[in-house]
């Protein structure tokens, strides 16, 4: 099972990870976006392989590697690709004398790639990471531990593709909308489920927004990582997780389907929502929901608190 949320990163270390994009960044002459990955990896000397699941040479070769880097990875190309295949792995980053390499699996859709590349910049780049190149999943290889390098590899790795603090400057001048998501999509070259989550958590963090990456309520075949779920993820502000903490994306989910319409691809439904703040008061939240065919993505953003003259349904939360 993966994990819908993400683990909290502290504020020390979400300071240091930012310290050390703005630096990159600044190595880089803070070029305008979208950032390109090959002059990232350059700097930091980094080379980057594709890999098929049946290329078994290459598999060994990571075996290998991975033995190198020390860990129990056995070393045989066969037991490699269970690991590859038991835990989708997407991209692993590796060394070997000097050589530092990120593994990428090419069944990867190209757009998706930045991210899975910046999350192993990432590990390359935070000192504390680099000792461990653990090979990367949707699921849960290792308990906490692990599970939290991946969330600050995660939000750094956005953080990169987002050119530190350059996006919120720019998402702060424009209004939360789906419009302004589509444009900062194009503008930074990332997937819109990726741009989604940086509207939600880092346009204005204070700001109670959530974001659902979830199966259509009439076309269930979409977003079949959401496995037994019906949401695959749910990106939440630190205001969002510190006002409206039972807000869950089950909760979400069912708001999601309040306003969802048939349509498949494109605009599938908005309006407004009724959540429960930690003091049991009800606000309103503007909802959009869209789909890109392969996930239904939603944003919930608040709006004002609720005034019961107007005729919302109450939500149980
Ligand atoms: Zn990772």
């Amino acid at each position: 099972m993966m994990s819908v949320i993400e683990p909290k990163i502290a504020d020390y270390e979400r300071a240091d990870i930012n310290a050390h994009v703005a630096r990159l960044l600044r190595d880089l002459g803070n070029p305008e976006p979208p950032l390109r990955l090959e002059i990232v990896r350059e700097l930091q000397e980094l080379d980057l392989t594709y890999y098929s699941k049946s290329d078994l040479n290459l598999l060994d070769e990571m075996a290998h590697r991975a033995k190198m880097a020390g860990h129990k990875i056995s070393s045989t190309a066969k037991s490699m690709r269970e690991v590859v295949n038991g835990f989708r792995l997407k991209g692993l980053l590796m060394l070997k004398e000097g050589d530092k390499r990120i593994f990428i699996d090419d069944d990867v859709v190209s757009l998706k790639r930045r991210f899975v590349i910046a999350h192993e910049i990432l590990h390359d780049l935070l000192p504390w990471h680099r000792s461990l190149l653990i090979g990367d999943n949707e699921s849960t290889l290792n308990p906490t531990f692990h599970q939290a390098m991946e969330a600050e590899a995660n939000y750094g790795g956005r953080r990169l593709i987002f050119m530190g603090d350059q996006f919120q400057r720019e998402a702060l001048d424009c209004s939360f909308e789906w419009k302004t998501i589509a444009k900062f999509k194009e503008r930074y070259g990332n997937t819109l489920t990726t741009t989604l989550w940086q509207m939600v958590c880092e346009r204005d963090p204070e700001h109670p927004a959530f974001g659902l990456i979830s199966r259509h309520p009439y076309h269930p075949d979409i977003c079949p990582k959401a496995g037994n779920d019906n949401v695959a993820y749910f990106p939440r502000s630190r205001g969002l997780i510190e006002r409206f903490p039972s807000l869950s994306h089950d909760i979400a989910f069912s708001a999601v389907v309040e306003h969802a319409t048939r349509r498949k691809r494109g605009p599938v439904g908005e309006g407004e929502s009724v959540f429960y703040d930690a003091n049991g008061d009800a606000h309103l939240f503007e909802m959009y929901s869209f789909s890109n065919t392969y996930d239904l993505l939603t944003f919930g953003v608040y709006k004002a608190p609720y005034e019961p003259l107007s005729s919302i349904p109450r939500r149980a939360a």
